[in-house]
């Protein structure tokens, strides 16, 4: 988002009351509110006023006379800058709270339901869990080539040496693409300039296997030393697996193109997850916590209360994982995804995992909830995990005509999953509400609600 009147540099003086739902300090100046990044509730001190957006003032902190009993020394001394851990100053006991909190808020201000909400379920260790890295690279006055995350809302690249939250396997391998591509010129690419070569490297880890993927996004479809590139970097770093060139040759802020080049390997790694084994493509969306994935997964399990009469229906399921691992407790189960790439993996999955009651379909989840309804279908247990926007009105109102009488709800966005339950809140009974920190140290949660169809609307 474009940040535009910036306010001459004013300095207040201020107290934080709160956290907004993106995690700023909330700090009220006259009949001003101002968002201030890293400050936390009952912190006193001097706050920049960096920008005005939408009639709103933000801020950072310039001096601190009171800090906060939750406020601690993060492990990453870059994390204001990068934009990436805004909460690894403040104590993980505390992150979790607000976590519960925001997801108990948003279904107060979006659904107006006052709802009870079980405290977000943490991590033991919740440090280098990340098991798909993605970076930017660029080059310096010296030719040096660096990456790192992008600056909030910017094109400019932070660098990045040491990440804390991803797989720490990662980092070298990151070293030797800067190496390589300074030594075998190949540019990054400029997005401003729209110039050079590589613009993202990916990489894929699999927690329980000893493999790694690296997607080498580029601009180009061919560029000069991409063999001996690829064949250095197997050599440097024999703990990979596959490579795998993507090409993206459009002004977007997304990161993968629709073709692919397999460099070496088989083009995808395999993981495992509640038993069951997994292959994963460069396109395919797989989680990225896998430990907190095992805990959300059997919780959303035991939510869907599974028996072996069920018809179970997974939407938005990627590769699967889901409706595979609920096979063995139902009859069968029916699934639907959007992107090929994915589809393919979970029908591959089925196999590999020698499951056969399990039938999966490429199409828009709505449409395809919308030709259930019009066949009236049976479906008994629902689960679904839509991106962050959510799911829709189509596909909603296909719910309430098949009225599953259980629905297991998976969502990375409190405020979407909110709409989207009140939306059905008159049919269905909320049962239990429970976030987890798949994303420490960020303002993201993720959050499993069950519902249950309410008596007077069974068939
Ligand atoms: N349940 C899976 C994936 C969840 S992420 C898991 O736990 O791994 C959301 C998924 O929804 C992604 O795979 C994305 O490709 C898919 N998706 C996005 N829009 C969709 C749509 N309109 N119809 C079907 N699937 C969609």
């Amino acid at each position: 988002m474009r940040q535009t009147g910036v306010a001459p540099l004013t300095v207040v003086h201020g107290k934080c009351v709160d956290l907004s739902f993106e995690g700023k300090g909330v700090v009220k100046n006259g009949s001003d509110v101002i968002f201030v990044d890293g400050m936390f509730p009952g912190e006193e001190g001097d706050i920049e006023i960096t920008y005005r957006r939408a009639g709103q003032l933000f801020g950072k902190v310039s001096h601190l006379d009171k800090k906060s009993p939750n406020r601690i020394d993060p492990r990453c001394k870059i994390c204001s800058a990068c934009g990436g851990c805004t909460f690894q100053q403040y104590a993980y006991e505390a992150q979790l709270k607000w976590k519960t909190d925001k997801v108990k808020e948003q279904f107060r201000k979006i659904a107006h339901m006052d709802v009870e909400v079980q405290p977000c379920v943490g991590m033991d260790n919740p440090y280098y869990y990340r098991n798909k890295i993605q970076m930017p690279f660029a080059k310096d006055r010296k030719g040096n080539v660096y990456c790192g995350f992008y600056k909030q809302n910017t094109h400019v690249i932070v660098p990045v040496d040491k990440c804390h939250i991803e797989d720490e396997r990662a980092e070298k391998i990151l070293n030797v693409c800067k190496k390589l591509m300074k030594s075998m010129h190949i540019d990054p690419y400029n997005e401003d300039e729209r110039y050079g070569v590589l613009r993202h490297v990916l990489i894929r880890t699999s927690y329980y296997k000893d493999q790694i993927m690296v997607v080498l996004v580029t601009a180009v479809d061919s560029f000069r030393s991409r063999g001996n590139f690829v064949d250095a970097l197997v050599k440097e770093c024999p703990e990979i697996t596959t490579v795998v060139q993507n090409i993206n040759s459009r002004a977007t802020n997304v990161i993968l193109g629709e073709k692919e080049h397999v460099l070496y390997g088989k083009g995808y790694i395999e993981d495992s997850l509640c038993g069951l084994s997994f292959r994963i493509s460069a396109k395919s969306f797989y989680q990225t916590n896998p430990v907190m994935t095992e805990k959300l997964y059997r919780f959303a399990m035991e939510a869907g209360k599974l028996t072996k009469e069920d018809v179970a229906f997974d939407a938005y399921s990627g590769i699967g994982t889901i409706g595979l691992i609920a096979c063995k407790d139902v009859k069968n189960v029916i699934s639907v995804e959007l992107v090929g790439a994915a589809v393919k993996d979970g029908i591959r999955n089925a196999e590999r995992n020698h499951i056969e009651d399990f039938k999966m379909y490429c199409d828009d989840a709505s449409s395809f909830m919308v030709n259930m309804a019009s066949r009236k279908e049976h479906v008994d247990v629902l689960f679904m995990d839509p991106p962050r926007k959510g799911s829709d009105e189509r596909f909603l109102n296909a719910v309430l005509k098949l009225k599953p009488s259980r629905i297991v709800y998976v969502s990375c966005e409190p405020s979407t999953l909110a709409r989207d339950v009140a939306y059905i809140n008159g049919m269905y009974q909320v049962e239990v509400i429970q976030p987890f920190d798949m994303f420490p140290h960020t303002t993201h949660v993720e959050t499993v609600v069950s519902l249950s169809l309410k008596k007077a609307d069974k068939h």
